[in-house]
């Protein structure tokens, strides 16, 4: 019988790495305490980085069939709309090696769930993880469902259970600290193409800078469908629904504060704010960077190793490139501690920096004054060409 994978969490990553695992042979049980997999979220950029690792996981075509690609990344001034870069990424695959999508997430988590049960995975939904225990020669996870506990026993536990991981508090790899609020509140929503003027039917991912907020639109769904984010500074707020610190909240309450936010925008800003019938609310949190990802037989991944500010689109991508590297690992140890510790030291760096640089590109989006206008001058100077380049080493690792 071949060696058994529970994986905690059945997001992105979860997936992810169930499919990755099940195509190594392992036996794998993803537990999601969700009763379905929820159509939360809207879009998602598939940054190069992100496909290459999807195609190695043979997901890239139908992922592809259900994504844009789209041919270039705009970035406009908020104020006047005026023009800073034009940056060709529709030839992606020839520059980074991948091409650059655009997906809606209950797409992607549908397509990839499809992949790994086909691939041998079982998925148990309206499944809670309560109680881990990493074992001299296993790992067991506690779960309830339906109000009733049980016990599951494997050679490893993924935990991919987002940013409150259960697993990572259970065990002994996170640290004691809540998350931190990073100051920042993303607003989300989709809207029917027809509701939005033509030039942001375009297929182009949007980029638009102003004092203290900033504004993505593109294309989903062949164009049916343009999503929005827009990123304001705020105080932190529970989220109404305390019991479900993971989930958006309906943003109907906040969208004074959004109004206010784009008022000094161009009118094309304010008309696509204005465009959605329901914005949803994401506070964004961050963690310091862990020490490790792994722990004896448990090994984390995505937000539950390492969260991130979304400012570099890169939080579901740098899931699916755990997952694919954790099985590729596991594929060259056959000790799983081994394979879990090489995992971990294989993945620290880049996490590590792809979290401080998110960071970093919050407060460049979100400058004002001369600071933004020497931001401006500098994109001028380096050129696309310039700008291009400098996402090497995120896009074609
Ligand atoms: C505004 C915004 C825009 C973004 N844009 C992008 C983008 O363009 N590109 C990109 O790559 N990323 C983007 N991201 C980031 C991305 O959405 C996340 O980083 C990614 O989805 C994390 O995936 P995950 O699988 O690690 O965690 P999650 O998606 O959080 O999945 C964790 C799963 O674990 C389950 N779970 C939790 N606790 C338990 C428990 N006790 N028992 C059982 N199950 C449990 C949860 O229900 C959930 O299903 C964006 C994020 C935001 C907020």
């Amino acid at each position: 019988m071949g060696r058994r994978a529970l994986i905690a969490g059945a997001g992105i990553g979860g997936l992810a790495a169930a499919l990755a695992l099940a195509r190594q042979g392992f036996r794998v049980d993803v537990f999601e305490r969700a009763p379905a997999l929820q159509e939360l979220g809207a879009g998602l950029q598939l940054t190069p980085n992100a496909t290459r690792a999807l195609r190695e996981l043979g997901a890239l075509e139908a992922i592809g069939a259900l994504a844009t690609e789209p041919g270039a990344l705009r970035v406009l001034r908020g104020a006047d709309g005026g023009e800073l870069a034009h940056l060709p990424i529709g030839d992606a695959e020839r520059r980074w090696g991948a091409p650059y999508l655009a997906i809606h997430r209950a797409d992607l988590q549908r397509t990839l769930a499809e992949a790994a049960t086909a691939a041998g995975a079982n998925l148990h939904l309206a499944t809670e993880i309560v109680g881990v225990d990493d074992a001299a020669n296993e790992a067991s996870l506690t779960l309830r469902r339906d109000g009733v506990e049980s016990r599951e026993r494997g050679d490893l536990l993924i935990g991919a259970d987002g940013l409150h991981s259960p697993t990572r508090a259970l065990s002994g790899l996170g640290e004691a600290e809540a998350p931190r609020f990073s100051g920042k509140l993303a607003f989300r929503a989709t809207v029917a193409a027809e509701r939005v003027a033509p030039r942001a039917r375009a297929n182009e991912i949007t980029l638009r800078l102003g004092a203290s907020a900033h504004l993505v639109h593109y294309p989903l769904r062949a164009g049916s469908l343009v999503n929005l984010v827009a990123a304001i500074e705020a105080s932190w707020r529970d989220p109404p629904d305390s019991e479900a610190p993971d989930d958006p909240w309906d943003a109907e309450g906040d969208r004074p504060a959004l109004d206010r936010a784009f008022a000094d925008w161009s009118g094309d800003a304010r008309a696509l704010i204005a465009a959605p019938t329901q914005w949803r609310a994401w506070p964004l949190y961050t963690r310091p960077p862990l020490p490790r990802f792994a722990r004896g037989r448990v090994a984390l991944i995505g937000d539950a190793a390492h969260p991130m500010t979304p400012f570099l689109a890169q939080g579901a991508a740098q899931a699916i490139e755990d997952a694919e590297a954790l099985a590729r690992r596991l594929g060259e140890h056959k000790d799983i501690e081994r394979a879990l510790s090489a995992y971990s030291d294989n993945r620290i760096e880049r996490a590590a920096r792809i979290q401080r640089e998110a960071l970093a590109q919050g407060r460049l989006f979100h400058l004002d004054g001369p600071l933004a206008v020497a931001r401006d001058l500098s994109i001028a100077a380096l050129g696309p060409e310039g700008v291009l380049r400098r996402l090497g080493w995120l896009y074609a690792a």
